[in-house]
């Protein structure tokens, strides 16, 4: 836990990967698991690690080729105006929900460190607004940071562009952890747990920790375009929506039921038989796994599945509660089983 604990307490949001980046090559260093790694153009942090088959057995013809890619990114802001008073208002870079930013203490990273601050929206606090203000949700263009520090100090040290993330601590709260930005060092986590725990495989792993997924998949269309892999898994998070206030039928994945294998989203219907195939192997292996459709919402799997001739691709998927929010919660039996169920995958294919 403590790597994840590192992974999600690293800001890097779409187009600002470096950090996280930064953290995970060394991992995948440290570890040993590749015999190459390299970053591409774009930023993506790509490794290879060749066929170890059983006994050094000679396998007939070249190895499959397989492509686990994790986004690396995590939903932020880049900032986009400093005012002539000091405030700093942002462009958000992926999807948060506006009703979750009240009163957030934030980090600004800057070239010269980083700055704490708090965001809200603009207007009065509760003691003095009138009651139409206190029902309305503002938009993410009226809400800004205060550094508590002189105007001139932070035009000084604040550029536009500057990565915003939003703090959230990393917590093992009963059977789950609870952090910001599961969605998705979840994902890079069990990739590094997966290629980790391998002995024997006949294919060639390769491992893309990508950039840019939150605006849109965009670092995955070069990775895979570049590693043209036979077969492929995305690796993310889903909503898991059985709580209050959610009818069941739209509760998505249950939480502790193991990782879900994504039957569609909006961006793509998963390999069927590859589907039924990795269900075989959690079956025999005792590893617990779950299928889901999210109704709305896409995953770098889609970007994988159409590139060149097309790709037979999966996509694994940890349930999350409260997904989007700096309380993401996931069940320590649903992280066990997502990283087993790759290496088993991986070591029958
Ligand atoms: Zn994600």
């Amino acid at each position: 836990m403590e790597l994840l604990k590192t992974l999600t307490q690293t800001p890097s949001v779409p187009g600002r990967e470096d950090r996280i980046r930064d953290v995970i090559e060394q991992s995948v260093r440290d570890l040993n698991l590749f015999d190459e790694v390299h970053i591409d153009a774009m930023g993506s942090l790509i490794g290879l690690r060749k066929a170890r088959p059983k006994d050094g057995a000679a396998s007939s013809g070249p190895p499959v080729k397989i492509l686990l890619a994790a986004h690396m990114d995590q939903i932020g802001f880049l900032v986009k105006h400093i005012s002539d008073d000091g405030f700093v208002r942002v462009n958000p870079v992926g999807g948060f929900d506006t009703r979750n930013l009240f009163a957030r203490r934030v980090r600004i990273c800057t070239g010269s460190g980083d700055l704490p601050g708090v965001m809200n929206p603009g207007g009065r606090p509760i003691h003095i607004a009138t009651e139409e203000e206190k029902k309305k949700v503002p938009e993410i263009s009226e809400f800004f940071i205060d550094l508590s520090l002189p105007a001139e100090d932070v035009k000084a040290r604040v550029r536009i562009g500057d990565m915003v993330v939003l703090d959230g601590p990393f917590e093992e709260i009963g059977s789950s952890v609870v952090s910001q930005c599961l969605d998705n060092r979840v994902g890079c986590w069990a990739q590094i747990r997966a290629i980790e725990n391998l002995t024997h495989h006949n294919c060639d792993v390769y491992a893309a920790w990508t950039v840019q997924e939150e605006v849109g998949l965009r670092g995955a269309f070069p990775a895979a375009y570049e590693v043209d892999p036979d077969l492929a898994v995305a690796c993310d998070t889903t909503l898991c929506c059985k709580t209050p206030g959610v009818p069941d039928e739209e509760r998505v994945t249950v939480a502790g039921d193991g990782v879900c294998l994504h039957i569609m989203d909006s961006s793509m219907i998963g390999d069927i038989r590859l589907i039924e195939e990795i269900e075989a192997i959690a079956s025999a292996a005792n590893i617990k796994c779950q299928r889901g459709i999210l109704p709305r919402g896409g995953q770098d799997g889609a970007a994988i599945q159409r590139t060149r001739r097309g790709v037979r691709t999966v996509a694994f998927a940890c349930p999350i509660k409260y997904i989007h929010t700096v309380t993401e919660m996931a069940h320590r039996d649903d992280l066990n089983a997502y990283h087993r169920l790759l290496t088993a995958w991986l070591e029958s294919v």
